[in-house]
């Protein structure tokens, strides 16, 4: 399995710009915007993701609005394959399947279009975000493509933070992996 050098890790770290009290005090935000526009950091970052699946048969990639979008549909791209927005409820136009969530206070939902996978019975997908904090949008997502018929192989992130338990959980459902851990 193809593994990050200490060099473009260290490449991919020096360039996510951390936001202290963003968007409430006590959080620190992973900005990924600095890492998009840094062409270097951009490009080993999805040189490692083409490397890491270009050979895991994947049929489609579900990247989780809004960020998860950017990774995967280049990723799609890269690997020649389809890709699937995972969106908040109420944004795509044609018939959906939803999966609530709970956030710390209250629910939010996401959607997928009920054809997203094309009909394809068990779809190899993998599904994909910038961050992994508390899991509650992934293992939403990873419920949402099981829904849809398909099969999520693999959940992949850029950052995972390690010091919530979104990670360990996750796993429970798929395998899971991320590229900068942040504990
Ligand atoms: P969660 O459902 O708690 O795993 O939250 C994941 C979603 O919230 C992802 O789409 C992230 O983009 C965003 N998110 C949560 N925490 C952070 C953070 N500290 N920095 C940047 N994005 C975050």
């Amino acid at each position: 399995m193809i593994t990050l050098s200490k060099k473009e890790k260290e490449i991919i770290q020096n360039s996510i710009r951390d936001v202290h009290d963003f968007p409430k005090p006590g959080i620190v935000f992973k900005d990924i915007t600095t890492l998009l526009n840094d062409a270097e950091a951009f490009g080993v970052t999805m040189n490692h993701l083409y490397q890491r699946y270009k050979d895991m048969g994947l049929d489609f990639i579900a990247g989780i609005d809004a960020r998860g979008f950017i990774f995967g549909a280049s990723l799609a791209q890269m690997l020649g394959i389809g890709f699937v927005p995972v969106r908040k409820k109420g944004k795509l136009p044609y018939t959906t399947i939803s999966q609530k969530y709970s956030l710390e206070y209250g629910f939010d939902e996401i959607e997928i279009h009920i054809d997203a996978f094309r009909e394809k019975k068990d779809a190899k997908v993998l599904l994909i975000d910038d961050l992994i904090a508390t899991g509650g949008t992934a293992n939403a997502a990873a419920e949402l493509i099981e829904k849809a018929g398909a099969k999520c192989v693999e959940a992949c992130f850029i950052i995972g933070l390690e010091f919530l338990e979104g990670i360990d959980k996750l796993k429970e459902k798929t395998d899971v992996y991320y590229l900068i851990g942040v504990n």
